[in-house]
């Protein structure tokens, strides 16, 4: 692990401790007027309910702050039980879908042979799979960035996909799904859905069916919830069960006060919602127009963000060119990828700065 404490400090730490390759978030600058397209932020507020039901909890009780929240959350599985229409034991809450991932690797993924991921997704998933001490085996994405159902077709432990994939936008159909589901009865398959509002099809509905399947789910993203950290994960009751035991083995109380109401009452603003998600998707094609109109080659994308390229420059001295102008957007120094930004989809205005100062001053 690269760090600055010495060697002989480090002889405190836990011997796995000292090896670990610590996930690194995209930074949050607190820079002025610096317009931010690099974690998948939603750029729109959550509803005014939210905002109110956060200020509720304060004025409704005193003992807001002095006592311990609901550590079953049970007005908030409701809540989304009610959405996803679901019964309510299928349903697991944690803090941010990072954490709800977390405990799915520790219930389901600490086996004797390797978990299977893509080689371009979420990059939260190997370091897991590093603090949990399993085998990762990365799947190779074709050459058009999608996942082939049938690399799915080998000895593993357990699968994990995020749908739309992170970073490339790229949604794989419930069919194909299925076929990974079928082929694997005997492990956990796992889909990371934190991008699915924005357009792709959810696996919730396959989960009746599946008795090996677990869908994860963040407010983060489509709900704008992301400073509140609530994720979920969606699974028939014999699953759930298992993330309850690791939870509670962990830390009972994940959800505070605040965030159980903010969330039930996003749950039940189900119109706002809907609204910000087409808001989005309406910017999003908007955008991947505008940058293929200066020459990007644009995935198509159903998430928040989009993946480019620019045949003609380099994309890691582009994202320096747009940090520069104030913009900041998302470049992985990874194989395959390193041609590529991740750009998320901003505010229609924002868009058109991004796109303004790509045309006016760093393409000119
Ligand atoms: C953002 C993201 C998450 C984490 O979401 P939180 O709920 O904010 O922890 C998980 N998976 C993928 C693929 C993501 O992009």
């Amino acid at each position: 692990m690269s760090t600055n404490i010495s060697k002989e400090k480090m002889r405190f730490w836990s011997p796995a401790v000292r090896e670990l390759e610590p996930y690194v978030p995209g930074e949050q600058p607190k820079i002025q007027n610096l317009l931010k397209l690099n974690t998948n932020e939603n750029p729109y507020p959550p509803s005014e309910k939210v905002v109110a039901a956060v200020q509720a909890v304060l004025k409704d009780s005193a003992d807001a702050l002095r006592l311990y929240p609901d550590p079953d959350a049970s007005e908030l599985k409701h809540a989304i039980a009610v959405q996803q229409q679901v019964p309510v034991e299928h349903i697991f809450v944690g803090n941010g879908s990072d954490e709800v991932l977390a405990h799915i690797y520790k219930a389901f993924f600490v086996q004797a042979l390797p978990i299977l991921s893509p080689d371009i997704s979420y990059s939260f998933y190997p370091v897991y799979s590093q603090f949990f001490a399993v085998k990762n085996k990365t799947v190779a994405l074709n050459a058009d960035f999608e996942i082939e159902p049938k690399d799915y077709q080998q000895p593993n432990g357990g699968i994990i996909i995020a749908n739309p994939n992170a970073p490339t936008s790229v949604a794989l159909g419930l069919s194909a799904i299925e076929e990974i589901l079928l082929a694997n009865p005997d492990v956990v398959v796992v889909i990371d859905e934190a991008y699915v509002d924005f357009g792709a099809e959810s696996a919730v509905s396959l989960v009746a069916k599946y008795d090996n399947l677990v869908v994860c789910q963040t407010t983060s993203k489509s709900r704008s919830l992301a400073g509140l950290r609530v994720g979920f994960a969606i699974a028939q009751a014999h699953l759930i069960a298992a993330l309850e035991a690791v939870k509670n083995s962990f830390n009972s109380y994940p959800l505070d006060r605040f965030a159980i109401a903010a969330t039930v009452a996003s749950f039940q603003d189900q119109a706002y919602f809907e609204a910000q998600c087409q808001k989005v998707i309406a910017c999003r094609e908007a955008l991947s127009l505008g940058l293929q109109n200066l020459g990007f080659q644009v995935l198509d994308s159903k998430a928040n963000f989009v993946f480019a390229s620019l045949p003609s420059r380099d994309a890691a001295e582009l994202a320096l060119a747009l940090r520069e102008r104030g913009i900041i957007v998302r470049h992985f120094k990874k194989a395959r990828i390193e041609q590529y930004l991740r750009i998320t989809v901003g505010t229609a205005e924002q868009n058109q700065r991004l796109l303004d100062v790509l045309q006016q001053d760093v393409l000119a």
